[in-house]
């Protein structure tokens, strides 16, 4: 580590500490790595709500603290696990390694010793005590191998156990990648996964699939009014009315920010618009309450883009056409879905669309 290193960190480790003294928040070990990240200016949307935080009441709360570690600090949760399954793995393979050597050698002896063994039985001339003598000596040697061998075994099986629990922990890791911390919802990367195979497979059985692409209207005006954590219980809002809405193989997820997704299988435009007509009166028929005060929030409405799929289209195409919808149905007053039907150039460009 440079000087210059070590000044930036003090630099940013001081800061994180008069931050979190001006609020009165514990110097916890979460809530110092919230505000040094912070300080780091490494992530930008953390910058963002922090700042809102303060702006709005110069101060943030215990409860607002815990909230963004929840939100911030959990990707590094998941790092900290994959650090120590890969430990736990890498002792592991020492181990059976370290068995495996101790039996080769074992082995190679035993078989140097059957040899010479063989050698002196093929030169001939033995009397009985030699042979008695010869033959106790490889009745030790092989009990000594058997013994190697039930040591050796005993270390594979107990390896087998710890390996069923580490892919059991790797199992549990990737369901969590998959998923986004804040809405618990699938996250973008699970719906590209996803998007990609369910066009495979509709390419294939000349199937169908239709795109719905959501945002939340003046949401940033929201957020102005009532702060970041507040617009994220609207986000968990959200994707609970999505979840709600959508069946079997049909899938949410956050696409980014205030934007959610959802792929719906087997479903053509028509059925696709309905579902999507559903979900936006859903989220607007709520009333926002604050949980804390029971302050009464308004309202919040979404804007709709819909999409089918065309033989041909790649995942980029497709979304590409649900967000040109949703465009159009923000520019036509938002609160409204707008599907590829909609559009002027519709006619010219939906030859295989029902
Ligand atoms: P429009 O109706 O045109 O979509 O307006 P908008 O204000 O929703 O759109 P804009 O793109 O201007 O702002 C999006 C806002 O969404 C700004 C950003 O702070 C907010 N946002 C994005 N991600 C999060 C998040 O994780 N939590 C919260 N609370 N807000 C978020
Ligand atoms: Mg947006
Ligand atoms: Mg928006």
């Amino acid at each position: 580590m440079t000087n210059l290193d070590f000044d930036r960190a003090s630099g940013f480790a001081n800061a994180a500490l008069a931050l979190l003294k001006r609020a009165q928040i514990p110097p916890f070990p979460v809530y110092y790595e919230l505000f040094y990240t912070y300080a780091t200016g490494s992530n930008a949307e953390l910058n963002t709500q922090v700042n809102a935080l303060l702006t709005r009441s110069g101060t943030i709360s215990v409860e607002e603290a815990s909230d963004l570690c929840e939100k911030f600090l959990k990707v590094s949760d998941m790092e900290e696990k994959l650090r120590a399954m890969s430990q736990v793995m890498s002792r592991k393979i020492t181990d059976v390694n370290q068995a495996i050597d101790v039996a080769m050698v074992s082995a190679n002896s035993y078989s140097g010793s059957l040899q010479q063994a063989s050698g002196d039985l093929h030169a001939g001339g033995i009397d009985e005590d030699a042979l008695k003598m010869l033959s106790s000596r490889l009745l030790k040697e092989t009990r000594r191998m058997q013994d190697m061998n039930r040591r050796l075994e005993a270390e594979l099986e107990n390896s087998k156990d710890d390996i069923s629990v580490l892919q059991r922990d790797l199992d549990e890791v990737r369901k969590e990648s998959m998923l986004d911390p804040l809405t618990k919802i699938p996250n973008r990367k699970c719906f590209d996964e996803q998007l990609s195979a369910d066009l495979e497979r509709t390419h294939a059985q000349n199937a169908t699939l239709s795109l719905l692409l959501f945002d939340i209207d003046s949401f940033k005006a929201f957020n102005d009014t009532y702060g970041h954590l507040t617009g994220d219980q609207v986000l968990r809002l959200v994707a609970h009315v999505l979840k709600a809405n959508l069946k079997g193989r049909d899938m949410p997820a956050r696409f980014g920010g205030e934007e959610f997704v959802a792929i719906l299988p087997e479903t053509e435009l028509a059925g696709a618009v309905t579902v999507a007509e559903n979900i936006r009166r859903s989220v607007q028929a709520k009333e926002l309450l604050k949980r804390s005060t029971n302050e009464k929030l308004g309202r919040i409405t979404l804007s709709v883009g819909v999409a089918q799929w065309r033989p041909g289209d790649t995942a980029a195409a497709l979304i590409e056409r649900a967000d040109k919808c949703l465009y159009a149905a923000k520019g036509a007053g938002r609160n409204r879905v707008v599907s590829e039907k909609d559009l002027p150039d519709f006619s010219t460009t939906s030859t295989d669309v029902a």
